[in-house]
């Protein structure tokens, strides 16, 4: 058994009956995606559309594909017939660009709220706030092709797992208030997707139903450089 298949193998089985291994697979060459299809994963993620678009063709069709970097409204037309989930809707704009275009190709497009909840400056998404803010402009009953399945979040990177916890706490919480508020009559309003390499164990415990795992599988990446 390769390297990835054996990581593969030994994540689904540790994981809980309710979470979901997507296997972040950016950067890595298709063959690497390969090897973890052949060991039965199904879920990948990638973070640019046009890498997202090549291994595409170049995957078995029943490859559900996961979108989970900074997407530019520019790329969203390429993005929506490929994608089964994008985790990184992080302004309303976005998501009003999403909607336009799954409404011209016919599509229902799932997406997840990315929040912000760590300390780093650079990290996009809504705040507690901003989650407010939109459920109250009434942008989301005007959505005709989106669908919010939930919140996706990163903790800040760091080892002190003390605070890792608490920023999952904080997620779970901004969704247990969205999902008791606007999302109540909404049973697709389900996920929280939260946790990464380092930090997967905790996210679980604090909630976590899908868990993003890129280098733990698949090794460190090689960045190109452009
Ligand atoms: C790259 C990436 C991951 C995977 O990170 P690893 O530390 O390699 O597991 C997860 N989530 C997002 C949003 C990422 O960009």
């Amino acid at each position: 058994m390769s390297g990835i298949a054996g990581k593969i193998k030994s994540i689904t089985e540790s994981l809980p009956d309710d979470v979901r291994l997507v296997a972040v697979s950016k950067f890595h060459h298709v063959e690497a995606l390969r090897e973890a299809y052949d060991a039965g994963q199904r879920i990948f993620g990638e973070s640019r559309v046009q890498e997202l678009a090549q291994k595409y063709v170049l995957m078995p069709d029943d490859v559900e594909w996961h979108f989970i970097g900074h997407l530019q409204t520019n790329k969203v037309r390429k993005l929506v017939p490929y994608v089964s989930l994008i985790h990184s809707v992080d302004s309303s704009y976005l998501l009003e660009c999403i909607d336009t275009e799954a409404v011209r190709v016919g599509r229902i497009v799932n997406v997840l709220l990315q929040l912000h909840v760590a300390q780093e400056e650079s990290k996009f998404g809504f705040s507690e706030e901003d989650c407010i803010a939109l459920v109250d402009s009434g942008l989301l009953e005007r959505m005709k092709n989106v669908r919010v399945c939930g919140v996706m979040g990163m903790a800040t990177n760091t080892d002190d797992m003390a605070t890792v916890r608490v920023e999952f706490k904080k997620i779970k919480n901004i969704y247990e208030e969205l999902k008791t508020g606007y999302f109540k009559d909404k049973p697709y309003f389900k996920e929280v997707s939260m946790g990464m390499s380092d930090d997967y164990s905790i996210a679980i415990e604090e909630g976590s139903t899908m868990i993003r795992i890129g280098t733990t599988i698949f090794g460190s990446r090689e960045y190109p450089t452009e």
